[in-house]
């Protein structure tokens, strides 16, 4: 038997909170595996930390949530974000499941095109598009969704200059109840600016109107504010259908549904304080039904949701670096992975998991990474058995916005890599190394020499 390591006694202050009904925080159960691959196996051959996909999770996600919709509404297309996980496996997953590309930037642009997605199936969302970036979007039939007014008039003059015609929807704001309002995205509907230019557009005979959009905020939790959007852009494609005659080919509602992380502020966890996707998706969809038109002349409904369908097929292992007590103390324990790797740490709980089967004895511990900063904290307060160094951890739901928004800052980037639905582990990102990260760099002949 190993020798147990002395441990200083401490006195710990206990922090009692009022009676609840909900008992005590459970403690952290160890998860061993990730679809049947052992966790600390993975971690042994691909180093730590490391990035860990399930591709069987991704692909039920997907296929749960389009049921969903499809079930309630007759044309349902989903458009994966790329913003929310652009690495080309998961893109492809999610192209393979039939979602488009849905992009914000000319570089997720053409990361969708080298990937084989044709412009006719990317909705082209932003305000930062270019000149040469609208023009090829025009040529591609992409769907091109104007988010100000400069930029319809830069897609006036390009129709103009080159001689083309643009299909074009406007991304309209508004007031679903959601503070702050996201209106600084597109077209405001109360003060009227989204009429305009609808009507700017309709009076243009090289733009031809094909769609609306709205993307009302991101981890939506009530479906109120979903009903809300849905509704006004009913009220605008009416407009447009009983002034105009134009019949929209799309309604597009974007993403926002939440994933299964707590946010920071929440008391209960996340699966307990949402409505079902279900919900979500009558909210959506019950007001499309009130469109002038016949079943035959509906527009598709476009969701371009990212969050909800990765956020928990992604896990973070990370392995223990070491335990200390704070001045006051307070158990910290000190892991490899960092917020330079796991940036939503800094408003989500994210659920942590030993990996192996460790101690009984469990303790209220803050997380810290392995920076030099100190903000560099993944949980401020999180029950776990009371680690050894060596030992690894599974941080949850870090399939979105993580391996987007991470940073190269005092350490490398790890690997990543996913579990195929046979089982195998395939390696979707290599780790980087020195020379990658100073390619970029270049010194200048005075700066090569020193002597110190
Ligand atoms: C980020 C973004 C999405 C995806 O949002 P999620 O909250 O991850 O679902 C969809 N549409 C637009 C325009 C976005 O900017």
């Amino acid at each position: 038997m190993d020798k147990k390591i002395y441990e200083r006694p401490v006195i710990i202050k206990q922090q009692m909170g009022f009676m609840n009904k909900f008992g005590s925080a459970p403690a952290n159960q160890p998860l061993t595996h990730i679809d049947n691959v052992s966790v600390v196996e993975m971690a042994e051959k691909y180093g730590s930390p490391l990035f860990v996909f399930s591709e069987k999770k991704i692909r039920q996600n997907y296929r749960n949530l389009n049921r969903i919709f499809k079930t309630r509404y007759p044309k349902v297309q989903f458009a994966w974000s790329y913003k929310t996980n652009y690495l080309n496996a998961v893109c492809s997953l999610f192209h393979q499941e039939g979602a488009w590309a849905e992009v914000v930037s000319e570089f997720e642009y053409e990361r969708a095109r080298k990937l084989g997605v044709k412009g006719e199936n990317i909705i082209f969302n932003g305000p930062d598009k270019t000149i040469e970036g609208i023009k090829k979007a025009i040529e591609e039939k992409a769907k091109i969704h104007i988010d100000h007014f400069d930029e319809l008039y830069d897609i006036i003059n390009i129709t103009e200059k080159y001689n083309l015609k643009a299909d074009v929807g406007i991304r309209v704001n508004m007031d679903t109840g959601i503070y702050p309002k996201w209106d600084r995205f597109g077209f405001n509907y109360e003060n009227g600016e989204a009429v305009q230019a609808l009507k700017r557009i309709i009076s243009n005979e090289r733009l031809n109107l094909v769609g609306l959009h709205t993307h009302i905020g991101t981890y939506i939790m009530s479906t109120e504010p979903y009903k809300i959007a849905a509704q006004k852009l009913v009220v605008l494609a009416n407009m447009l259908i009983d002034q105009y005659d134009i019949k929209l080919d799309y309604i597009d509602l974007g993403g926002g549904l939440p994933s299964h992380n707590t946010l920071k502020g929440q008391y209960l966890e996340a699966e307990q304080l949402l409505p079902t996707l279900e919900q979500y998706a009558d909210a959506i969809t019950s007001p499309l039904y009130d469109l002038n038109l016949s079943p035959s002349e509906f527009p598709t409904l476009f969701l371009e949701n990212g969050r909800v369908l990765i956020d928990d097929a992604g896990f973070l292992v990370s392995k223990v670096l070491a335990n200390k007590r704070l001045s006051d103390g307070r158990r910290s324990t000190v892991i490899d992975a960092g917020v330079n790797l796991l940036f939503t740490s800094f408003w989500f709980k994210h659920k942590v998991r030993p990996a192996q089967v460790s101690s009984t004895y469990t303790e209220s511990a803050t997380l810290y990474g392995p920076l030099c900063m100190n903000i560099d904290i993944i949980r401020d307060d999180v029950v776990l058995p009371t680690l050894k160094k060596g030992e690894y951890l599974v941080i949850m739901y870090v399939g979105a916005y993580s391996v987007t928004q991470w940073m190269q800052f005092i350490t490398l980037r790890p690997n990543i890599v996913m579990i195929t639905e046979e089982g195998k582990i395939e390696q979707l990102r290599k780790s980087e190394n020195l020379d990658y990260i100073m390619e970029q760099e270049i010194l200048p002949e005075k700066l090569k020499e020193f002597s110190i």
